[in-house]
């Protein structure tokens, strides 16, 4: 057969068929320096089979050289192995060729040099290569001339000697971990059968010769018991001499073949219980392993194998899963470290998440259950460190965007002027609460345990509560100031008309008075602050104290109409019209022509000593009857409203004098020179209508 073949660097090499078919390449995994090829990996990528999980299966071949090893594979498999020049009658290598069946997905192991006994080489070869294909080979063909059948002596039975051997040693003590049994099955090719002898007299024949080598082979204690028949299955094949019956040859070698090839085949050899549970994508790991211990002649037990393969998949698998999620978690790190709520990013998550357990479960489960499951859960450990911080960050977000909005919804239900500001609130705390749960509760990546602190949202909540209060109340406190100014100004309105009419007329009850209409408003204020403070879920405490400021205030109110009212010129001007009417007009308020037999001075002292009995009563807010005073009640007189600009310790008392007598005083010497000149006037008018 036509190949061309190319050295790799380091002298492995991989040959390819003419036409550079990927399919029919084939590698050789083991080359005669013991070396194993760096390739395997790629190789099988290159045959299609690298993601083909435990849907392939492994034969290899045994048997000593030149018996037409390579020439069988071939033909059962479409293979393309070297077989040897007839014409040049040459040795081929030795090492161990790998090749993918033609059309199946089947891995062709062709052991070259296999018989160094009977060669006197290199035995140290013959036992390597046998535990390196029984640790993966489902099927070993062992291939020999039908002349060789009872040879016990024989080479073909030092090679199975060391293959029940090493078969000890691999599959004797443990069982594997993941239930495989370790089974092999032996298929032994007879070639070059005559017919003479019947195949089932030769089968014999090997099965005694056999039973024999498993009962000479010194075990190990524990294992003194074991048969041959707890580790292999046997089968028996001939085939009829190649070039002297060829077209029989032909036929029975397709038959063989059906044999590998069709599931539905009674004879089907690869049954599911040899097949060693390596994943395809494992295989070259798994083998460069397994051919590194041997050759260092360590002990080699295959469940300790599997699991280190499932070690270096699954971080390997593992890596790859993370990679990718990482790849599409990034994009959403920035928008949420800036304060942004991602929409829908819980979905986002869990799909992330999802695809990386899905691709680590796809590649991985099929290893050592302990091992994936092991690495299982170290994945989802770094997964969830990656997308816990987007979760809390979300949740930053969300609870700073719902408390925005629920200031915003109160600053807009508060706009107009007819709303209950309770309603108001609790439409809006509802609303942010709900929100806030809403979108807690979608960003949540894994609700499957219950209580798990990395998807809590609930205490966040909590504090989003607490500052939705917070700034409800300090809302409540500005609108219920906002209510006490109002409910000031109208107090203003309504105190301002009797309060002057009463100072106006200047009556003895004058005080009480002022101080019913002082009271009567405030009870009304002090019941439209309670209707109104309702809807605003004001706590008692918080009533007593606006209450208290509105008294205070009022009271305030009340001493700056006075003030107002008792301004020096209005009150003068209001003694000098109390003394023109008295003095100027006559009890029936008929203007007074004085005449000279007219008492003037008489009505001048009485006027103006009714006159000035006012100054005292205007001097201090005392009433007549004495039920009638009021007193600020003391919360009322301490209480702190930073709305007013009297901070200050307020001395109610002092607050009842209207003129300290020193005004008192000169507001009578201002009243006397009007009424001085009042009299003057009165004296001239009588000089003149004398005159006239
Ligand atoms: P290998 O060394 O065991 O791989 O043997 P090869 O396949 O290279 O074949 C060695 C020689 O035996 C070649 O010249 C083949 O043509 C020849 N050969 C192959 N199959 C048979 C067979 O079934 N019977 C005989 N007599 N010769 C064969
Ligand atoms: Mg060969």
């Amino acid at each position: 057969m036509a190949a061309s073949r190319e050295a790799t660097g380091n002298g492995l090499a991989r040959t390819m068929a003419n036409g550079h078919d990927p399919l029919s390449e084939r590698i050789q995994i083991i080359d005669d320096e013991k070396r194993f090829t760096p390739e395997l990996t790629s190789q099988i990528e290159r045959w299609g089979l690298r993601d083909a999980g435990f849907n392939y299966n492994i034969v290899a071949v045994f048997g000593s050289q030149s018996t037409g090893k390579s020439t069988l594979l071939n033909r059962l498999f479409g293979t393309t192995f070297d077989v040897m020049d007839e014409t040049k009658r040459q040795q081929t290598t030795k090492g161990i060729w790998m090749c993918r069946g033609k059309d199946m997905n089947i891995m062709v192991m062709d052991v070259e040099g296999t018989d160094g006994r009977e060669r006197g080489e290199d035995q140290d070869f013959e036992r390597k290569s046998a535990l390196f294909s029984l640790a993966s080979s489902e099927v070993l063909i062992i291939n020999l001339w039908e002349h060789q059948v009872g040879l016990y002596q024989g080479a073909n039975m030092g090679l199975l000697k060391t293959v029940f051997e090493v078969n000890l040693g691999l599959f004797g003590g443990k069982k594997a971990q993941d239930g495989t049994s370790g089974r092999t099955l032996l298929l032994f090719v007879i070639r070059d059968h005559i017919g003479t002898t019947p195949l089932a007299n030769l089968q014999t024949t090997l099965t005694s010769d056999l039973q024999k080598i498993w009962d000479s082979l010194s075990k190990p204690a524990e294992l003194k018991d074991r048969q041959l028949s707890d580790y292999f299955d046997l089968a028996f094949t001939a085939l009829p001499h190649k070039i002297l019956a060829a077209d029989q040859f032909e036929m029975e070698t397709r038959n063989l073949r059906g044999r590998f090839v069709d599931k539905a085949n009674s004879g089907y050899l690869f049954k599911p219980v040899y097949h060693k549970r390596i994943p395809a994508d494992g295989v070259a790991f798994y083998m460069e392993n397994i051919w590194e211990q041997v050759q260092t002649n360590k002990d080699l037990d295959l469940p300790t194998q599997q699991e280190l393969l499932a070690q270096f998949r699954c971080d390997e698998i593992s890596a790859v899963a993370l990679a990718e999620f990482n790849e599409q978690a990034k994009p959403q790190k920035r928008p949420i470290e800036g304060g942004k709520v991602v929409d829908g990013l819980g979905g986002m998550m869990r799909s992330w998440r999802t695809m990386a357990l899905e691709r680590y479960d796809r590649d991985a489960s099929r290893y050592h259950q302990g091992v994936y499951k092991r690495k299982r859960s170290d994945l989802i450990a770094s997964l969830d460190a990656t997308l816990s911080p987007l979760f809390l960050g979300q949740l930053k977000n969300l609870h700073k965007a719902c408390l925005g909005a629920f200031k915003k919804e109160i600053l807009e239900g508060l706009k107009g002027e007819e709303y209950n500001f309770a309603d108001v609130v609790s439409k809006a705390k509802a609303k942010c609460e709900t929100e806030f749960a809403t979108g807690a509760k979608e960003s949540v990546v894994d609700d499957s345990e219950e209580g798990k602190t990395e998807w809590n949202w609930e205490e966040e909540l909590e504090l989003l509560k607490e500052e939705v209060k917070s700034v409800a109340d300090q809302c409540r406190k500005d609108e219920t100031k906002k209510m006490v100014n109002a409910i000031e100004r109208n107090f203003k309105k309504q105190i301002s008309e009797p309060v002057e009419l009463a100072l106006n007329r200047g009556a003895p009850n004058m005080w009480d008075q002022v101080l019913k209409a002082f009271r009567d408003t405030l009870d009304k204020a002090e019941a439209t602050y309670l209707t109104k403070a309702t809807s605003f879920n004001c706590t008692e405490e918080e009533n007593a104290h606006s209450l208290a400021a509105l008294r205070r205030r009022a009271w305030q109110v009340l001493r700056s109409k006075i003030d107002e009212q008792t301004a020096d010129s209005i009150f003068v001007g209001r003694l000098r019209a109390h003394f023109e009417e008295r003095f100027r007009y006559d009890e029936q308020g008929v203007p007074r022509v004085w005449k000279p037999e007219d008492d003037i001075d008489g009505a001048f002292k009485r006027a103006k000593d009714q006159t000035l009995e006012l100054i005292p009563l205007y001097s201090k807010i005392v009433p007549q009857d004495s039920s009638m005073a009021y007193t600020l009640p003391p919360d009322a007189i301490s209480s702190q409203d930073s709305g007013s600009s009297l901070e200050e310790a307020f001395d109610f008392e002092s607050s009842l004098v209207v003129f300290s007598e020193t005004k008192a005083l000169d507001l009578a010497a201002k009243f006397r020179k009007d009424a001085d000149l009042a009299y003057v006037e009165a004296k001239r008018s009588t000089v003149s209508s004398v005159a006239q």
